[in-house]
C-alpha cells in the first residue's frame, strides 16, 4: 500500500529525530523510518558529552546553540535529555596549548562560559588528577553530559505530537527515484511517496547512497568504551577531555568511570559492514584504557573493570559532517558522517537540515561549510588539532 509524507527522513538516530522534531515544529508532514528501534544504532551507544570547545567559529555557535536546547530541553520539547552539567575540562599538553588558548579566546567572543585554568585550578577542580605531561587546561563550567537514548526518544515523541509518523521496525530497502527525483523510499511494509528524502543513517549511509550512484566520503570506523568501577576514595566530578594521553573520561553514575579514545588512528580500525563488526571491547583496549587511567588518576590502582563495548563512527576526511543535498538525484539530502561528536550538535544539525529541506540554502548559510563537495574542492574544513574529533 502507498502512503505519503512531505518528507521521509530515513534513520532513527538523534539526528533524524532532531531533524524530524525541527520539520515538525514548521508544519511539514514527516515520516520518520527505522529499521529498528530509536536509537538502536551508535545513537544509543554515545557517551552523550556536550561541550562548546571547538577550533571554528561555526562549530562552536552550533554547540553553543545545542547547549541552550539540551539546558531548556523539557520546556523545548518535553521529556528529559537527562543532562548533567557537571562541568567539562579539557587538558592541553605542550604540542596543542596554543591551539587549546586560542581557542578559549575564539569561544569567549561568541559568548561561551570557558576559561583556562593553571594546573593549580585542575588540581582543584578534579583533586585525583595527575597533571603530569599536562600544561594547561579549558574549563567549561557549563558543559556535561546527557543521555542520548532520552534525548533521541523524546525528540521524536514530541515530532509525533506534532503530527510526524514515527515508523520503527521498517526498513528502507531504496530510495525512490523519478525523472531525477527522490520520490520516496521502498521499505519492508511497501512504498512511501514524499517530496523529499533525508538519509539520516549514519554508518548506513554510504550504501544507501551508493545505490543511487553517490559515492559519500564517509568511513566507518571501530570505537571501544569502557566501564570502570571508581576507586572509593576517588571523586571525579568532570567530563575530562585528555590531549596527552588521547583519552576521554566521564563520570557514570556515583560510582563509576567511562573511558574512550580520542586517538585519530582509531580511523584506521576501518569495518566494512555496519551490521557485522566486533561488538565487545578487546583485551587490548581494556589494558590500554585501565593503564592510561592509572596514569591520570592514580586512585585507579584500586578501581576495577567493569564492561566494555564497540560501536562505529562514520566519518568523513575532515570528521566533519555532511549536511547537504546529494548531487544528481533533486530532493534527496543526507545528515550523515558526524563521527565521534554528532550527539552534541543535534539540536542545531536538526534545525539546519530543517531550514535546508524548507528553503534551499545559500553560500552565506552555515550549513555550506559542511557540504557534500568541500572534499572535491579541496576545502576540507578540519579543526586545529591533532585529534581530530576535538574539531
Ligand atoms: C562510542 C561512541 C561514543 C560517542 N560519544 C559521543 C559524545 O560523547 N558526544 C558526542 O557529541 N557524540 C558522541 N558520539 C557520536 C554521536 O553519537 C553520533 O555522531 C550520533 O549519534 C550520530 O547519530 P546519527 O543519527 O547520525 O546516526 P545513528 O545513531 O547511526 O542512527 C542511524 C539510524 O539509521 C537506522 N538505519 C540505517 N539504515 C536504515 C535503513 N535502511 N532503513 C531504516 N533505518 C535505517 C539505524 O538503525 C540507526 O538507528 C559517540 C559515538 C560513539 C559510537
Amino acid at each position: 500500500m502507498t502512503k505519503t509524507a512531505d518528507v521521509v527522513i530515513v534513520g532513527g538516530g538523534v539526528l533524524g529525530s532532531s531533524i524530524a522534531f525541527h520539520l515538525a515544529e514548521r508544519g511539514v508532514g514527516v515520516t520518520l523510518v527505522e529499521k529498528d528501534s530509536l536509537a538502536a544504532g551508535p545513537t544509543g551507544r554515545s557517551c552523550g558529552i556536550i561541550r562548546q570547545h571547538y577550533s571554528h567559529p561555526i562549530t562552536v555557535r552550533m554547540a553553543l546553540e545545542s547547549l541552550h536546547f539540551f539546558e531548556n530541553f523539557e520546556e523545548r520539547v518535553g521529556g528529559s535529555c537527562d543532562f548533567h552539567k557537571t562541568g567539562y575540562l579539557l587538558a592541553a599538553g605542550p604540542d596543542d596549548i596554543a591551539r587549546l588558548e586560542a581557542n578559549v579566546a575564539l569561544q569567549q567572543s561568541l559568548g561561551v562560559n570557558t576559561r583556562v585554568v593553571s594546573l593549580d585550578e585542575l588540581r582543584e577542580l578534579e583533586p585525583g588528577v595527575s597533571t603530569e605531561g599536562i600544561v594547561g587546561a579549558a574549563y567549561e563550567p557549563d558543559s556535561g553530559y546527557a543521555d542520548p537514548y532520552s534525548t533521541t526518544v523524546a525528540l521524536a515523541n514530541r515530532a509525533e505530537e506534532l503530527g510526524a509518523k514515527i515508523l520503527t521496525g521498517t526498513r528502507v530497502q531504496s530510495i525512490i527515484v523519478e525523472g531525477g527525483k527522490a520520490r520516496g523510499v521502498l521499505t519492508d511494509e511497501g512504498r512511501l511517496e514524499a517530496g523529499s528524502v533525508v538519509l539520516a543513517t549514519g554508518p548506513w549511509s554510504p550504501r544507501l547512497a551508493a545505490a543511487l550512484g553517490v559515492e559519500l566520503p564517509i568511513t566507518l570506523c571501530r570505537v571501544q568504551v569502557c566501564l570502570f568501577n571508581r576507586a572509593e576514595e576517588l571523586v571525579q566530578d568532570q567530563v575530562f577531555i585528555d590531549s596527552p594521553l588521547g583519552v576521554y573520561t566521564r563520570p557514570e553514575g556515583d560510582d563509576l568511570m567511562l573511558v574512550g579514545s580520542i586517538e585519530t588512528d582509531e580511523a584506521q580500525a576501518g569495518v566494512e559492514d555496519p551490521d557485522h563488526f566486533q561488538r565487545v571491547a578487546d583485551f587490548d583496549a581494556v589494558s590500554r584504557y585501565s593503564e592510561q587511567l592509572i596514569q591520570r588518576f592514580p586512585l585507579m590502582e584500586k578501581g576495577s573493570f567493569l564492561n566494555g563495548y564497540a560501536s562505529l563512527y562514520d566519518v568523513t576526511p575532515d570528521w566533519q559532517p555532511i549536511l547537504d543535498a546529494l548531487p544528481g538525484v533533486e530532493n534527496l539530502y543526507c545528515a550523515a558522517g558526524s563521527s565521534g561528536h554528532g550527539f552534541k550538535l543535534a539540536p542545531r544539525i536538526g534545525e539546519m537540515m530543517a531550514e535546508l529541506v524548507i528553503v534551499g540554502k545559500s553560500p552565506e548559510d552555515d550549513i555550506e561549510f559542511f557540504s557534500f563537495d568541500r572534499f572535491a574542492r579541496g576545502q576540507r574544513v578540519d579543526g586545529g588539532y591533532a585529534h581530530k574529533i576535538l574539531g
